[in-house]
C-alpha cells in the first residue's frame, strides 16, 4: 500500500531522515519507535506530505506522490491524521467537527456526513456526546473524537502520532482499545509511540529509528525480545 524509498529530511541542513526504505502492506500495523528526535513526527509528516522530501521517493497505492506533479491535497485526502493535541475545532460541536472535512473538502452532501459521522461516533461509544462541545469532554474523549475525524473521510491509511502521550492512564486505555478496534476493521496503519506494551501488543512490524536512519525492523517479538542491533537493545534497556 506505501512504500517509502531512500527518504532524506533535513532541517537547516541538518539531516533528520537519512535514507530511510520501509514498506507498508495493506491491513498492516507499523509501530515506530526510538528516542525523542529519532524523527518518527517527521517520517510520519513526509508520509502526509506536510513536509516536502529532500531525497527519496514516497509511493502511496503505486502512484508517486512525492512527485512534483502529485497534488498534496488529494494525496491527504485518501490519509487521516492525528496528533498528540487533538486539535478538534473549539467552536464546533462533536458531530460538526466530524463532518468538516467529508462536506467541505470531499464534497460530501451534508446529511450523508452526518448520517456516517453518527455511524462512527456510535461505533466508538460517543453518539451521546455529538452535540457538545470539545471543552465538555474528557482529554481520552477528544482524542477518540478526533481519530473519529480522520476516519470520516475514508481513509486508506491511518497515521497517528502519539495519541497517547497527553492522555491520564485510565484515558490511554480507551484509545488503545478504539486503535485496537482499528486494527481488527482491517485498517492499514503508521503509529509513532512511546508505549512499548502497546506496540507490542498492536504492530504486525516494529521499526526502531535512531538519529534518522531506520535501524532495525521486524515482527514485536523479534524487536523486544531479540533485538540484533546494540543500540536497539540500549534503548529498549532505558524505556521499558
Ligand atoms: P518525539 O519522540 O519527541 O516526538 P520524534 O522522533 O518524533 O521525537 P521529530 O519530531 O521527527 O522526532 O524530530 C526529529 C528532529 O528534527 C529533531 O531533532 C527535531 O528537533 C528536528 N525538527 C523537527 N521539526 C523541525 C522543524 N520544523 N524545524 C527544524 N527542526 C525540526
Ligand atoms: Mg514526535
Amino acid at each position: 500500500l506505501l512504500r517509502v524509498e531512500g527518504l532524506w529530511k533535513l532541517y537547516h541542513g541538518n539531516p533528520v531522515l537519512r535514507g530511510i526504505d520501509l514498506d507498508v502492506n495493506a491491513h498492516e500495523v507499523v509501530c515506530l519507535i526510538g528516542a525523542s528526535g529519532s524523527g518518527k513526527s517527521t517520517l510520519l509528516r513526509c508520509v502526509n506530505l506536510l513536509e516536502t522530501a529532500d531525497d527519496g521517493a514516497i509511493f502511496l497505492e503505486g502512484e508517486e506522490i512525492t512527485d512534483v506533479r502529485a497534488d498534496p491535497d488529494r494525496v491527504r485526502r485518501g490519509i487521516g491524521m492525528v496528533f498528540q493535541a487533538y486539535n478538534l475545532f473549539p467552536h464546533m460541536t462533536v458531530l460538526e467537527n466530524v463532518t468538516l472535512a467529508p462536506v467541505r473538502v470531499h464534497g460530501r452532501p451534508r446529511a450523508e456526513a452526518a448520517e456516517l459521522g453518527r455511524e462512527l461516533l456510535a461505533r466508538f461509544g460517543l453518539l451521546d456526546k455529538a452535540g457538545e462541545y470539545p471543552d465538555r469532554l474528557s482529554g481520552g474523549q477528544q482524542q477518540r473524537v478526533a481519530i473519529v475525524r480522520a476516519l470520516a473521510v475514508r481513509p486508506r491509511l491511518m497515521l497517528l502520532d502519539e495519541v497517547t502521550s497527553a492522555l491520564d492512564p485510565e484515558l490511554v486505555l480507551e484509545v488503545l482499545g478504539v486503535i485496537r478496534e482499528l486494527k481488527e476493521s482491517g485498517m492499514t496503519m503508521i503509529l509513532a509511540t512511546h508505549e512499548m506494551g502497546f506496540a507490542r501488543d498492536i504492530a504486525d512490524t516494529v521499526c526502531f529509528l535512531d538519529g534518522g536512519v531506520l535501524l532495525e525492523k521486524g515482527t514485536p517479538e523479534q524487536i523486544f525480545t531479540d533485538p540484533r542491533e546494540p543500540r536497539t537493545r540500549e534503548f529498549l534497556r532505558r524505556v521499558l
